[in-house]
């Protein structure tokens, strides 16, 4: 089938793409994570996407939407997360129709930390006749993932995507000095 994967990150898209190219599918790969926050963070999330793509040499279209206010005002949200899914899904799926594609599905199903039947509930609510969301369970192969991942030289980020995830985090305070320090250079790197 041909197949528009949405991938939310380069580690978490390693297995998934392993396992949907030996099923044969025809792959896109569709960059859109309004999630990500800061934008550096977006940005180095695409940059390892890139390598991905490049790696298996498959196409990869990229959405450059961004909703950091959108998750800030969210942060106290319980279903914030269901928001984010689907969003994304949805925005996924409108591509995946306009494209003529016949499958969608996300990486977001290799892992263990994500709400898996949350997912696969608002993909299946948006199927179609012609277009069909792949609900594969690839959770298995997540650590085979992040290892293959440590190989190819990816970053691995230790947050899910938004800034109030930060929070959540047992890394947040490394994470923070990290977003800090980028956002000074920045600054110093201004005219
Ligand atoms: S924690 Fe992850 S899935 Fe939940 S809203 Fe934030 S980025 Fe989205």
């Amino acid at each position: 089938m041909r197949l528009l994967l949405h991938t939310c990150c380069g580690p978490c898209a390693l297995y998934p793409l392993e396992a949907v190219l030996e099923a044969g599918h025809e792959v896109t790969m569709l960059y859109l994570n309004p999630n990500i926050q800061p934008k550096s963070e977006w940005q180095r999330r695409l940059d390892n996407v890139k390598i991905v793509a490049d790696h298996y040499k498959l196409p990869l279209l990229v959405d450059d939407i961004y909703m950091e206010d959108e998750y800030v005002r969210r942060a106290k949200d319980e279903d914030r997360c269901l928001f984010c899914y689907g969003f994304r899904l949805e925005k996924v799926f409108e591509r995946a129709l306009a494209d003529g594609f016949e499958a969608f599905s996300t990486t977001l199903l290799v892992s263990p930390y994500q709400n898996r039947e949350a997912i696969i509930e608002r993909g299946r609510a948006l199927e179609t006749n012609t277009l069909t969301f792949l609900p594969d369970d690839w959770r298995s192969g997540y650590r085979k993932g992040q290892e293959a991942a440590k190989t190819l030289g990816l970053y691995r980020q230790r947050y899910c995507g938004c800034l109030p995830s930060i929070e959540q985090s047992r890394f947040k305070d490394e994470i923070k000095a990290r977003h800090q320090a980028e956002a000074s250079l920045d600054q110093a790197d201004r005219p």
